[in-house]
């Protein structure tokens, strides 16, 4: 009896990464889906490009005032929808963008990844199901590794930084992709592009309001509101070029950045000890 049971456990760890059932908690749709993903994905490590930022979470850079740089990142995508009318628009004002892929996409269009990477931007790994929550360790390998390793098959270079779905940060990816020395991506500038109410003027008053040198801004290539984002984008574009920003990808914009500050560790609880008893004194 005990004997089989080991041989269960023998033959599952042996058994390569299970099929995936999952849900997509991404914002344009909510699905249930089945990631297949054959052989278990190869762990690779972030490039030195960006090494001061290893394994940090960033959401606001501090560059020289001087360099108007601004990064705009354009996530959840690829879509077919939404991502060659981006790549255009990027194209006719001279900007550089980074794409958060979700892998499961970027699987199904793989044409739009190169394309982009093509075009001078960057592809970042933004997961690869967009999953919130329950997620196993098997499946943090899918969701990190495995999408590191399919950008790295279609670009031939690795994604230089993670986005976690969300922006959260408590459930396991993000301290998987920092475990690999990827810098944790977040934004200080949201388009809000993706809300419920959101329309062309308030993502452009959003973008504007709140622009500043070494800002990342959050935008969505596809999705809801296509319309109201494709007015936007070149608007946008148009109005932050007048203002003298360059627009530059997030590992460029790493690399201007000033040094973050350094981590400070707790200090070690004080322990107070009670006084030791005095030992009674034999007569
Ligand atoms: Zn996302």
């Amino acid at each position: 009896m005990l004997r089989n049971f080991f041989a269960l456990i023998l033959v599952l760890l042996a058994t390569p990464l299970p099929t995936i059932l999952t849900r997509v908690d991404a914002d344009f749709a909510t699905l249930t889906i089945v990631v297949p993903w054959h052989p278990a994905p190869k762990s690779i490590t972030a490039g030195a490009a960006v090494s001061r930022f290893a394994s940090r979470t960033v959401r606001t850079l501090h560059v020289p005032p001087e360099d108007k740089v601004i990064a705009l990142t354009f996530d959840d995508g690829p879509w077919p929808s939404g991502t060659p009318r981006t790549l255009a628009l990027l194209e006719k004002y001279n900007a550089k963008a980074t794409f958060y892929v979700i892998g499961m996409y970027a699987k199904r269009h793989p044409e739009l990844v190169r394309e982009a990477f093509e075009r001078g931007h960057e592809i970042g790994n933004h997961s690869w199901t967009h999953r919130y929550k329950g997620i196993t360790p098997i499946e943090l390998l899918a969701e990190v590794d495995g999408t590191s390793e399919l950008i790295k098959q279609l670009i031939g270079e690795t994604a230089v930084t993670f986005r976690p779905p969300g922006a959260v940060l408590n459930n396991g990816m993000a301290a998987r992709a920092k475990s690999k020395g990827y810098p944790i991506v977040l934004w200080s500038v949201n388009s809000g592009d993706t809300a419920p109410n959101a329309t062309s003027t308030s993502m452009i008053q959003n973008v504007l309001n709140h622009a500043s040198p070494g800002a990342i801004v959050l935008m969505h290539d596809g999705g809801a509101k296509q319309l109201a984002k494709a007015k936007a984008l070149p608007i946008i574009l148009e109005e932050l070029t007048k203002q003298g920003y360059r627009f530059v990808t997030v590992s460029e914009l790493l690399e201007i950045a000033k040094d973050p500050k350094p981590i400070v560790k707790p200090a070690a609880p004080r322990v107070l000890l009670s006084p030791k008893a005095t030992p009674k004194q034999s007569r």
